[in-house]
């Protein structure tokens, strides 16, 4: 049994969402400088990093996400490859990518990983998101939470409508997981987002155990 720690360091070094605020994390206090303690203030978007979107996010509907099931956010999960040359994951994609029937949990691994593996710092515009049709296709199959290697789901520029999809019936979407180091296979996840209260989303801590 192995546990690997898929969460990105957050730091001011980590690429963001163009236009969110830059992630702060300085010393407010500081024993350095004859301070009796070291004390630091964090500033950064919700969406910062491994995080998780409630579909207040993009429905506007009030379901924000210190509600988010745990039951949801704990539990079998399955790491599944998507083909280093695929730059859409479509209802196709999806359907020749072994998925087991009835999962769950899935996080799908693309060629974004690398992006985590080479620490790069910029934000990169064309990684790999899931198109509508694929949105639809995981809520057919009745996936209550995917997640991805980069910081949206959803192809850039194509935020919308994917998320709108997933997050309609109640899909935990989980965003900015380092998936470099884990082969596919089946796993425990424990994703522990924050619970702020009335937000559209919230950094988590994300383990799998396998
Ligand atoms: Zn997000």
């Amino acid at each position: 049994m192995k546990i690997y720690d898929i969460t990105l360091p957050i730091s001011p070094n980590m690429p963001v969402w163009p236009g969110d605020p830059p992630v702060v994390l300085e010393r407010v206090s500081s024993m350095d400088a004859g301070a009796h303690d070291n004390v630091s203030r964090l500033a950064c978007s919700v969406h910062t990093g491994t995080h998780v979107d409630a579909p207040h996010h993009f429905l506007n509907d009030h379901r924000t996400v210190e509600a988010l099931s745990l039951d949801v956010l704990t539990g079998p999960a399955h790491v599944i490859q998507i083909p280093e040359d695929v730059d859409l994951i479509t209802a196709d994609v999806l359907e020749k990518a072994a998925v087991p029937s009835r999962a769950s949990r899935l996080l799908l691994k693309t060629r974004n990983s690398r992006f985590w593996e080479r620490r790069e710092r910029e934000f990169v515009m064309d990684f790999v998101g899931i198109s509508v049709d694929g949105a639809e296709w995981l809520v057919r199959i009745g996936v209550k939470l995917v997640g991805i290697d980069y910081l949206s789901i959803a192809p850039y520029k194509h935020s919308i409508p994917t998320h709108q999809v997933l997050l309609e019936p109640g899909i935990v979407i989980l965003e900015g997981v380092d998936l470099s180091a884990v082969a596919p296979g089946s796993y425990t996840l424990y994703c522990l987002p924050l619970k702020l209260a009335g937000s559209d989303g919230a950094p988590a801590r994300v383990i799998l155990i396998g």
